[in-house]
């Protein structure tokens, strides 16, 4: 269908005529040939924004500059041609790391794919070059620094390449983030090379860096492409930093035995972190620069396959993180600049499903940059490095779209009205009044002289009984106590709030104390007003908040399926992703696929991939629809179906009505048949009710002897994953049962 569509499009823009003929012929077949290993080989079903006019341009031997957000899906860009074109496509990509993953993922789609890097032993390296010179690699991943090397030129001439694609083109650029030295040799290409194109990639947003590779590797008039930066499956959201560790905890618990990253400043801060959470039961392991790089590779090795769940890490994580399943990314600490923090937020969900970016704000976060700012000689760059830091400070205050700030940052103007992805426009936070509390604070503020900073301050307002107050004789004022019926994070959000918004301002440095603007006098002498952002029931928004358009998908089966893909992975020493994205299995998981046919509909699933797991996975989930009859199959792709979209509309009301039906006396396995529902979609409603704190007697779901067993199981094995308890009862134990327990044992820590 595709196909077909796609020809008629494109020849109407040819003239009548013989030539007009042989090229019509001619494209119509690139194209239907384009599409087809696009189905075949990667098990897409279309492309993302963009791939398919780079990859014909690359096929008509044109230069290509592309800016693409992460996730955008570069690799495909080269990699489809590549299979096309006669020749070697040549990729020079800057981390070694990265290098082998990339290849491994190739090789699983059936490319054929090779490296060459320091770190390959010499025999190897020789083989590599025996396989390039045959003509048998369609591609060949290169460390940059080869290209300095004498000879290397010289042998590639003996070959024919189809492509050179140069991967995080900004390396190149003095102005890029991650310049590298050894990318300037990359200029020389197009004075060897001059009749094989380039295409280079990047993900940095910045003109400066853009113009800059054109320049440096040669780019003759590139066909350019500039993506879009938004990334829609991304939810922005920010939190006040009160209570850190329990904040992350908190976080952690709704992303279980997910993927995560939490960027925190200082080294210390980070392995003080990754202690805190191992003893929470958190697999996690620390990643800075003062780790060996032993140390610092297997950590990101165990992270990258999955072995521990959760990296803690300063910035220094993160180039060659092509890993795609990171749900979660944490900023506990204010970042320096907005640039830096979209970049790190970026690494969550490259595979297109929901993920969550969370910013922990606090203001005593601003002096400590403030005063690496003030470390700089160079007054210009002081004064650049300060506006940067305003700009995210107003990110995290401002009654402004996340998403919108984020964007406009980089010059892209968001249209939409409402992003449905982020805590203001979902709603999260809410607009409110809040003149009477800007009030209240303020008057405390001045009757004390404006002498003392924000602790104070907030102790006043809210009555509090300490020795300085009694001492300064605090107590006998009359806004004393005036806002005790709110607590002290109300007063601290007040506060940030009126700073944001420039009513009060901090004055001095090491002891601020708060001075009230001439903006702030008008509401406290005048009658303006003060709106700003509320807070209310946020945790009850945000569990049903979390990525409105995406849908839900069985869970107890993603278990089973993620079980088996690491127990693959680890077989070929590969990280789990490369077998199959999160993404695909979570849409197995809501499509059932029980035959290789099925199996094939799945997107990410390519012929080499149903080859090689295609029997395998179909039989897990055979086994597990004879174990679950009840589970409904839907028939159309989920994109299409409103079906689909539907049940998530009405999710919260059919899970009042298991609910009802609970209370009503009925069994899992009555509500089951009166429902017509799966008996695991039925054990999710009651997770889910567990979970929300509902008075759910667990007694009547499950023995409590049996419940008493596998919770202690859970606490010995330190991990929330349902497979190996249930491995573990060999049979005697559900994955519902032990689901069950699971969620009490989270409520429980709550
Ligand atoms: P980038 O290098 O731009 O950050 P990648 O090339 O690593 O992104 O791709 C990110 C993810 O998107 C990968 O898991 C990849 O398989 C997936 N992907 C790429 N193109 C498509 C497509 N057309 N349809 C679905 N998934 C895609
Ligand atoms: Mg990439
Ligand atoms: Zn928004």
């Amino acid at each position: 269908m595709i196909n077909q569509s796609f020809s008629l499009r494109i020849t109407v823009h040819f003239h009548h005529g013989t030539f007009g003929k042989i090229m019509e012929d001619k494209i119509t077949k690139q194209t239907s040939q384009v599409f087809d290993i696009l189905r075949q080989v990667f098990g897409f079903e279309s492309f993302r924004p963009n791939q398919e006019e780079i990859i014909k341009n690359i096929l008509n031997k044109k230069d290509v500059f592309a800016v693409m957000p992460t996730g955008g899906g570069k690799s495909l860009c080269y990699q489809l041609p590549a299979k096309i074109m006669k020749g070697t496509t040549v990729v020079i990509s800057p981390l070694i790391s990265l290098m082998k993953d990339q290849v491994d993922a190739a090789l699983e789609n059936g490319i054929s794919a090779a490296f060459i890097n320091s770190s390959l032993p010499v025999a190897e390296t020789a083989s590599v070059f025996r396989r390039l010179r045959s003509n048998s690699l369609n591609l060949l991943y290169i460390a940059p620094e080869r290209f300095a090397m004498t000879g290397f030129f010289e042998t590639l001439k003996t070959v024919p390449i189809s492509l050179f694609a140069v991967d995080e083109a900004h390396c190149i650029s003095e102005w890029g983030h991650d310049f590298r030295p050894d990318y300037l040799s990359l200029s020389n290409i197009v004075k060897s090379f001059p009749s094989v194109a380039i295409a280079a990639f990047t993900a940095t947003a910045t003109q400066k860096v853009q113009d800059d590779i054109i320049v440096k590797l040669g780019l003759r008039s590139p066909f350019t492409v500039r993506a879009s930066f938004n990334r829609p499956n991304l939810f922005y959201r920010v939190e006040s930093k009160r209570g850190l560790g329990e904040q992350i905890l908190e976080l952690l618990r709704r992303h279980a035995s997910e993927s995560g990253i939490i960027y925190r400043t200082t080294r210390d801060s980070v392995t003080e972190l990754a202690d805190m959470l191992n003893g929470k039961g958190v697999r996690a392991l620390p990643y800075h620069a003062g780790l060996t790089q032993e140390e610092r590779k297997k950590n990101q090795e165990a992270f990258n396959r999955d072995e521990i769940d959760v990296i803690t890490a300063t910035i220094a994580f993160g180039m060659g993180i092509d890993k795609s399943n990171v749900r979660f990314v944490i900023h506990a600490d204010l970042p320096k600049n907005i640039e830096g923090y979209y970049q790190e937020t970026g690494r969550a969900g490259r595979d297109g499903e929901p993920a969550e970016c969370v910013l922990f704000f606090g203001r005593e976060d601003i002096p400590r940059i403030k005063y690496f700012i003030d470390q700089a000689t160079d007054e210009n760059e002081r004064s650049v490095a300060t506006d940067k830091l305003n700009q995210m400070v107003r990110y995290a205050s401002h009654n402004v779209c996340r998403r919108r700030q984020l964007l406009a940052y980089f010059g892209e103007k968001y249209a939409e009205h409402n992003c449905g992805a982020c805590d203001i426009c979902t709603g999260t936070v809410q607009k409110a009044d809040i003149t009477i509390d800007a009030q209240k604070f303020m008057s405390a503020i001045s009757r004390t002289e404006q002498r003392f900073g924000i602790m104070h301050i907030i102790d006043i307002v809210t009555g509090a009984d300490t020795k300085r107050i009694r001492e300064l004789g605090h107590h006998s004022i009359k806004t004393f106590g005036a806002g005790k019926d709110k607590d002290k994070h109300h007063w601290r959000f007040i506060a940030d709030e009126l700073l944001a918004q420039e009513l009060i301002s901090q004055d001095g440095d090491r002891y601020p104390v708060l001075k009230i603007t001439a903006k702030g006098k008008k509401v406290l002498f005048g009658n303006e007003k003060v709106i700003g952002l509320k807070r209310e029931d946020a945790e009850k928004k945000r569990r049903s908040g979390k990525g409105t358009e995406f849908e839900a998908y069985d869970e107890s089966l993603f278990e089973r399926l993620r079980a088996l893909r690491k127990g693959l992975a680890d077989e070929q020493s590969v990280p789990p992703y490369i077998i199959f994205s999160d993404k695909t299995l979570h849409e197995m998981c809501r499509r059932y696929p029980s035959s290789l046919p099925d199996m094939a509909e799945i997107s990410g699933v390519g012929a080499a991939k149903l080859e090689h797991y295609g029997d395998v996975f179909t039989k897990v989930i055979k086994t597990y629809l004879e174990e679950n009859p009840g589970v409904s199959i839907p028939k159309k792709r989920p994109d299409d179906t409103e079906a689909v979209r539907d049940s998530s509309k009405t999710k919260g009301e059919t899970v009042e009505k298991t609910l009802e039906l609970f209370r009503q006396g009925l069994s899992i396995e009555e509500i089951t048949k009166e429902r017509n529902l799966a008996a695991s979609t039925i054990t999710g409603h009651m997770e889910k009710l567990i979970m929300d704190g509902y008075d759910i007697n667990i007694d009547r779901l499950i023995e409590p002897s049996k419940r008493n067993e596998i919770e202690k199981l859970f606490q010995s094995l330190g991990s929330m994953q349902l497979y190996p308890v249930v491995e573990h009862f060999k049979g005697t134990v559900s994955y519902d049962e032990a689901r069950l327990v699971r969620a009490c044992l989270r409520r429980g820590k709550e």
